[in-house]
């Protein structure tokens, strides 16, 4: 055969997500600079392919890497720092304000590569991220080599970043017209929350989305205080209230979604609005359930995200959509909601759609760039293997992942991150913690 390759990647099998339902048995995928360019039998592809490297995965399955669809990458460092609180009480009276005495640069490089390990160690090899100094994440997943969508920040509010709506707008903008360098990056807007923005700010968010054609990431319907606070203050539920303002439309990501009355499932379908759920974020902070079975049945795209590891508290997205499909399972009091295959194209294919990037990730596709996850069932807790894809959402977790592919580079290898200065990582979380315990104590 004249093409030529990379390498192979020979696991026992391969959930593809595209066919749906489909699992390969002894294929194997090649792989070309950063692309997928051929999927055939084990046996075929080592001849084939005599001279490259083939990497043999026994007892491992292969999926396209997973996409966490919502999260705040630097607050990995305030893990744990205000448990067991209520939403509003938690980001009003623990988080703001250890933010406003804290957060810098330096803050977020160090949280951000600190989630970004753990996520790639969980097989994430794409992340929608939502932060102040969003050039710091930017910074830390590149160092990783991680596919990131980086959201600029749009708050009402004063913070270490900015210090009113017009400031994070006219920083925002610098920042969109910028030569970007990075190709597993993009930037997207990032409108806080419907109490957080003016309608001024929104208005001018949809335009400069619309001009630099961009995706709005927003938390939006998170509880039902937001949803009566707004009814008070402007006589519509915030929903209605951002339609009314042109951000209601498929570049929107609304995040959470607890509180739906069923005229608003339509309105969400009808204008193709992507939905990111974090159930696991949800539940510990008493915010409520997002009905993802009643979206689902309108064909509304769902994706999943971890929120921030202090609300949750990993981001291990195998967990996260498990919980997803449990949760729907009880709620509806149906168990064929939400099935595994389902779930596994949650966290792959949805979350490429979510972002927009379904033509280059997502699946195992020849043409398709190399984002790939391997898990390793090899573990007496996981045999007998009947369905991989069911093993792997029902009884895998970020434990079980042995190899991260981004871009066609091998991130992880055998569960080590080889070419990332961790002692280092941890010294610096280790400074980071002494600082937010003795801040946290004058707090409390
Ligand atoms: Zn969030």
């Amino acid at each position: 055969m004249s093409q030529k390759i990379d390498y192979l990647i020979s696991p026992k099998w391969i959930a593809p997500v595209i066919p749906r339902s489909c699992v390969l048995e002894d294929y194997s995928v090649a792989v070309s600079q950063s692309t997928i360019s051929k999927i055939l039998p084990t046996n075929e592809a080592l001849k084939n392919f005599r001279e490259a490297p083939n990497i043999s995965l026994p007892d491992q399955l292969l999926t396209p890497g997973f996409i966490n669809v919502h999260s705040h990458a630097a607050m990995s460092l305030l893990r744990g720092i205000a448990d067991d609180r209520n939403m509003m009480d938690w980001l009003s009276n623990w988080i703001w304000p250890i933010e406003e005495k804290l957060v810098d640069p330096s803050f977020v490089l160090d949280g951000t590569q600190l989630a970004g390990v753990e996520m790639i160690m969980g097989g994430t090899t794409t992340v929608a991220d939502n932060y102040f100094f969003p050039e710091a994440s930017s910074s830390a997943f590149a160092s990783l080599g991680m596919r990131a969508q980086i959201g600029i920040p749009v708050l009402k509010f004063k913070n270490n970043w900015a210090s009113d709506e017009r400031d994070h707008l006219a920083k925002g903008l610098t920042l969109l017209n910028r030569q970007q360098d990075n190709s597993l990056q993009s930037l997207s807007l990032s409108p806080h929350a419907p109490y957080s923005v003016t309608d001024e700010g929104f208005l001018r968010v949809a335009e400069l989305a619309k001009k630099k054609k961009i995706k709005i990431q927003l938390h939006l319907h998170e509880t039902s205080q937001e949803i009566q606070d707004s009814l008070d203050e402007c006589g519509l539920r915030p929903l209605a209230r951002i339609e009314n303002l042109g951000i209601l439309n498929r570049s929107l990501q609304a995040i959470h979604l607890t509180q739906l009355n069923s005229d608003e499932i339509e309105r969400l379908a009808k204008n193709e609005v992507h939905v990111g759920h974090c159930p696991e974020s949800n539940m510990k902070l008493g915010s409520g359930i997002c009905p993802i079975s009643d979206l689902l049945a309108k064909n509304v795209n769902v994706a999943i995200g971890t929120d921030s590891a202090a609300s949750n508290n990993d981001l291990d997205m195998l967990q996260e959509v498990r919980t997803a499909s449990f949760l729907s399972k009880a709620v509806t009091n149906d168990a064929s909601q939400i099935a595994a295959e389902d779930c596994l194209e949650m966290i792959t294919l949805n979350g490429a759609k979510f972002l927009g990037l379904e033509h280059k990730i997502g699946s195992i596709e020849v043409g398709k760039l190399a984002d790939l996850t391997a898990i390793d069932m090899s573990s007496i807790a996981l045999k007998p293997v009947y369905s991989p894809v069911s093993q792997l959402i029902y009884n895998c977790t970020s434990a079980h992942i042995s190899n991260v592919w981004i871009d066609g580079k091998r991130i992880l290898q055998n569960k080590e991150l080889s070419k990332f200065n961790m002692p280092e990582l941890e010294r610096k979380v280790d400074i980071w913690k002494e600082k937010i315990m003795s801040l946290a104590s004058k707090i409390s």
